[in-house]
């Protein structure tokens, strides 16, 4: 479409500071138990999709909000070092940036408690308007509220930008935001809850007659891509000693639109997808393991 610029992706969605307490066990209520160390790192699905995305050679703008606070300052800067255009990533002078308590034990279990603050944000700004309608893919989660997300959605339509969405936390009434998604992306779980039906099989092939494409992912067994109400494809996983699966997902969907966006035929970006997850759960953390793309293309099989 004359003026549609080639591969710019507008990714809309949350950014939190997730502060990651470690500890022998999860404490119990009314208990105090001494841990073992914090971290604060940055994460929220729609940071870690745009920092995926711009890894893997995406132009890529962030349109999202966090607080007038150090939080805040810590994610702008964290979006800007991986060349994400943060034109569109809002200060909230009301609210705070949201936070993400996550409390992970020795044995690998872990609670997470997370505060949306400035994720609340619910207005659609001309400038996002204008980013999105310019856009050849938007790319939107449910970690924001979802009145936003269904008037980004109608805005993509109108203009012909190729709509993707991660809809994560799943939850009741999403069928009109389903039937307003090209390429709907989610895990095997998200996808049995959201059909309501039984089998990864049966889930995609119930989704995939209301959005145009759905990929599911199956974690070390892959991902398969269902349309027009059958699965047409499945796709290997790339062999990975796995040592920390936080954000393997979202590192799949970023790369995925990264390469739709240039142009590249669904086939070879699932490719990418796979291969650049599977480099991300070899490495702790969540956007801190994503792949670059010279990383990404040197493990291509
Ligand atoms: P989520 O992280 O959203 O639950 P999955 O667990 O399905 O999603 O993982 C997303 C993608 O990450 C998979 O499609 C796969 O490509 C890759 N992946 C996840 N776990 C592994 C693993 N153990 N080995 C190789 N690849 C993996």
């Amino acid at each position: 479409m004359t003026g549609r610029a080639t591969g710019a992706v507008v990714v809309l969605g949350s950014a939190n500071a997730d502060l990651v307490v470690r500890a022998p066990r999860l404490a119990g209520p009314g208990e105090t138990l001494s841990a073992t160390s914090a971290t604060t790192g940055a994460g929220g699905k729609g940071l870690n999709q745009a920092v995926a995305a711009a890894r893997a050679g995406a132009r890529v703008a962030f349109a999202g909000a966090v607080g007038e606070d150090p939080h805040g300052q810590l994610l702008r800067g964290v979006l800007q070092r991986d060349g994400v255009d943060t034109a569109l990533l809002r200060t909230d002078g009301a609210r705070a940036t949201g936070l993400a308590v996550v409390t992970v034990t020795d044995d690998g279990e872990n609670s997470i408690l997370v505060v949306p603050g400035a994720n609340a944000l619910d207005d659609l700004t001309d400038d996002d308007r204008r980013a999105v309608a310019a856009a050849s893919h938007l790319v939107l989660q449910l970690e924001r509220p979802r009145e936003l997300v269904r008037r980004a959605l109608r805005v993509a339509r109108e203009h012909g930008t190729t709509t993707v969405l991660t809809p994560a936390p799943v939850s009741d009434g999403l069928d009109e935001l389903v039937a307003l998604t090209d390429l709907l992306v989610l895990n095997a779980g998200e996808a049995e809850e959201l059909s309501g039906e039984p089998g990864v099989e049966r889930a995609a092939e119930a989704l995939s007659r209301s959005a145009t494409t759905v990929v599911v992912t199956l974690g070390a067994d892959g991902a398969l891509v269902a349309t027009g109400g059958a699965v047409v494809r499945r796709v290997p996983a790339r062999p990975a000693a796995a040592v920390d699966t936080t954000g393997a997902g979202d590192t799949f969907a970023g790369v995925l639109v990264a390469l739709l966006a240039e142009g590249a035929r669904l086939e070879r970006a699932l490719a990418a997808a796979t291969t650049a997850a599977s480099l991300s759960v070899e490495r702790p953390g969540a956007a801190a393991s994503m792949p670059t793309r010279a990383e990404i293309t040197a493990a291509l099989p």
